[in-house]
């Protein structure tokens, strides 16, 4: 069928660059550096540039740059991280694999990012103060909570002035999981300055999994901070802890950025900003396309953010059988996430229980991403919106 329309086009891209990315192959194979080096050094420094921080360290991927970014940060065996439930398991993952327990907070509803009254609320009324270090101590797990990990997702940015006014006044570290938002950015009220994801928080990760806006040929992915002494402490750990080679001050892993993926994504990072720009324009088109639809809710962009569109997410009240009309018609669609990380079975000796994050559970049953992606054409656009709008429920989507 030639009139499918993909839920995401990753052939086309990489026909585009083929030359340029088959170059990257040859000099990696003629130089026979295939782990760190000059190149790697290189995308540090200018993905470093366009996130606007001073440093930025290349890990193995996304996973590897949360997980380290929080060790890196301060974050020990012990601990509880708060994050949000309504995200990929690596969120968490990362927390507990740097020894510490993930705690979950409700989302804002429409932008389905870190509900920062939930925050604060959770702060003042499930945690006690200790009255040593003056941090909370969470009165569900009994650990004390030394940070937060907001996660911008679909592309756009959490709330971030008054998350770090809170993590101010309750001493909490600040890490932002990125893997979702190269580029996106937020205006700052308190800096009067508009501030790229990656640069607001003691350290960022960020994913260049091939889906992501910016993607690898394969897994990596990046620390960014204005912290040298941090992005240090992310250097060792990426490489077994050592500050010279068979030195090891201290135990790390394997994580580091291979030479190739390095320079395959030098040669993507060029072309970013003009990508997040068409993702922008796709996300506008739709917007205006289903501007007088009932019964969708239709992604929110407050006056606060540029949003880079990972996903374009809508919520409907009756998904599956959407999804299941979307599907014979040709055409992609996928759900981001369907089970939130708290009711998941890798996480039930949290002992969370359904009902304990009403808007997360809610919007998990809702959401719907349509084909988002820089070529996605305004016909297949139109195409798309034909088939949702055939068939989205009569009853309107209800607000939480
Ligand atoms: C993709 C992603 C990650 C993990 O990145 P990997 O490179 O797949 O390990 C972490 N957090 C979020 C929000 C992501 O979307």
């Amino acid at each position: 069928m030639d009139n499918k329309i993909a839920f995401l086009d990753l052939v086309t891209p990489h026909l585009k660059l083929e030359e340029d990315l088959m170059a990257v192959c040859r000099d990696v194979l003629r130089s026979a550096s295939f782990v760190g080096g000059a190149e790697v050094q290189k995308f540090e420094e200018q993905f470093a540039h366009f996130c606007n921080v001073n440093r930025c360290v290349g890990v193995a991927n996304g996973t590897d740059a949360v997980r380290f970014a929080l060790m890196a940060a301060g974050v020990r065996p012990g601990d509880a991280v708060l994050t949000v439930s309504h995200t990929f398991i690596a969120t968490a993952e990362a927390i507990s694999q740097a020894g510490a327990s993930p705690e979950f907070i409700d989302i804002d509803e429409r932008t389905y990012n870190l509900d920062v009254d939930k925050f604060r609320e959770y702060l003042e009324t499930q945690c006690d103060v200790d009255p040593l270090t003056r941090r909370p101590i969470s009165r569900r797990s009994g650990r004390v909570i030394t940070a937060i990990v907001p996660v911008h997702l679909y592309g756009q940015m959490a709330d971030m002035d008054p998350i770090l006014d809170l993590c101010e006044t309750y001493h909490l570290v600040l890490v932002e999981d990125a893997c979702q938002a190269h580029g996106a950015e937020y205006f700052s009220q308190k800096q009067n300055c508009w501030r790229k994801a990656g640069s607001i928080g003691k350290a960022a990760a960020f994913s260049f999994y091939p889906g992501k806006n910016l993607g690898a040929c394969g897994e990596a992915g990046a620390v960014t901070t204005n912290d040298p002494a941090l992005a240090q402490r992310v250097r060792q750990i990426r490489d077994h802890g050592q500050a010279e080679k068979y030195f090891h001050d201290a135990e790390g892993y394997n994580g580091r950025l291979d030479t190739m993926q390095a320079g395959f994504l030098r040669v993507k990072l060029a072309h970013l900003d003009q990508w997040n720009q068409a993702r922008r324009r796709v996300a506008e088109n739709y917007q205006h396309l289903f501007s007088d639809a009932e019964g969708i809710i239709l992604p929110y962009e407050p006056s606060w953010s540029r949003a880079v569109y990972h996903l374009y997410v809508i919520r409907v009240n009756n998904r599956e059988k959407l999804q299941a009309q979307l599907k014979m018609a040709g055409i992609g669609s996928g759900i981001h996430y369907p089970v939130p990380l708290h009711l998941q079975k890798a996480y039930r000796t949290l002992h969370y229980r359904e009902g304990d994050l009403p808007v997360t559970e809610r919007v998990a049953r809702e959401i719907l991403s349509l084909p988002m992606f820089p070529g996605l054409t305004r016909a297949q656009q139109e195409s798309v919106v034909e088939v949702v709008l055939a068939n989205v429920g009569l009853e309107a989507v209800s607000r939480v």
